[in-house]
């Protein structure tokens, strides 16, 4: 922390020669205090899924295992160059072909916690749906309590705009404070129609804006769907479904505007795919898991677009913890 009795140059001078240990005055990455797991259902296969979420080292950054996949073949790293689908869902592979998906709103819960590094067990190649979603998963990391690790975190810092075009979806990062996020939505629906929303990812934020946010349908596509032998875990228990102008879920919504705030719950898990998080204001129209993953891709492409950093000094205030105490791992050592 700095003391405002202290001038920048003299905090510098004071901490020159000390290690990270104790340099207060930087974000760090956090993982998880202990092991949680759940069990649910996948979205598109309709099979029982458990899942475990696990502590991971510094640096690891998040880590899918598939428990019913042996040895290397089972690890999927969560990030945007393992994408290998986004029409239902986002789903990962690796190079034997070992798959995961519907992995947003896991990754959301995991970005809008602030959780740097995490192993997650799953024993089947889909991500619990749960109740379509981030809530439950953020209900787990706090069950399992988090813990503040040695190492600065590394972010995404933007220094230039990158747009992109997927269809009629638009994305687009911008260099920012923080990652604000601005996203619209226009469907023929008089239930859904044009909604827009901006919410800046900072300390609670993600909870109390996005994380209840269900993932929604129209019942035409559904049908679709469960004729081409998707959706089979499916229902009113863990999505909102549209017939025409009408919401068919009998309580109704958790907030007017539910559509695009899980629109917007989806770009916060896709876009932790980058590997770290990003600083930076993203905007996207009619965007979904495909332009999400193209406008990462685009980012990439372009070194002077980006840069890593930590965060330090006032930023600290900025920093995501989902309102999630962690404890010190430094502490915890000293004991
Ligand atoms: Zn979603």
């Amino acid at each position: 922390m700095l003391l405002k009795a202290e001038s920048k140059a003299e905090h510098a001078a004071a901490h020159e020669n000390i290690d990270d240990r104790t340099d207060f005055d930087v974000v760090r990455q956090r993982t998880l205090k202990n092991a949680m797991s759940c069990t649910g259902v996948g979205l598109h296969g309709g099979q029982p899924v458990t899942m475990n979420l696990k502590p991971a080292d510094a640096n690891t950054g998040i880590v899918f295992r598939r428990t019913d996949v042996s040895g290397e073949d089972a690890i999927v790293p969560a990030r945007w160059d393992h994408v290998v689908d986004t029409r239902l869902c986002t789903v990962l592979g690796n190079k034997s072909g070992v798959t995961i998906g519907t992995v947003e709103h896991l990754m959301a819960a995991l970005a809008g916690c602030g959780i740097d590094n995490a192993e997650i067990e799953v024993d089947g190649p889909e991500v619990p749906i749960m109740d379509g979603s981030s809530e439950p998963f953020v209900f787990l990391i706090e069950c399992a309590g988090v813990v503040e690790m040695a190492a600065p975190r590394r972010v995404i810092r933007i220094h230039k705009d990158v747009q992109i075009t997927v269809g009629d979806s638009e994305a687009s990062l911008k260099p920012g404070e923080c990652l604000d996020l601005s996203v619209e939505i226009d469907f023929d629906s008089k239930a859904v129609a044009r909604q827009e929303l901006s919410v800046g990812l900072m300390n609670g934020s993600f909870r109390k804006e996005l994380a209840s946010a269900r993932t929604f349908g129209f019942l035409h596509e559904v049908e679709q769907l469960r004729a081409a032998g998707l959706a089979k875990g499916g229902s009113l228990e863990n999505a909102i479904v549209v017939s025409g102008d009408e919401i068919l879920n009998e309580d109704g919504l958790r907030f007017d505007d539910e559509f695009v705030r899980h629109k917007m719950l989806d770009a916060v898990g896709d876009l932790y795919l980058a590997g770290a998080p990003i600083i930076g204001c993203f905007t996207g129209a009619r965007s979904g898991h495909a332009a999400n993953n193209a406008l990462l891709r685009a980012l990439f492409a372009d070194d002077k677009a980006w840069s890593y950093d930590v965060m330090r000094g006032e930023e600290i205030q900025r920093a995501v913890d989902g309102g999630l105490h962690a404890e010190s791992e430094m502490a915890i050592d000293a004991a």
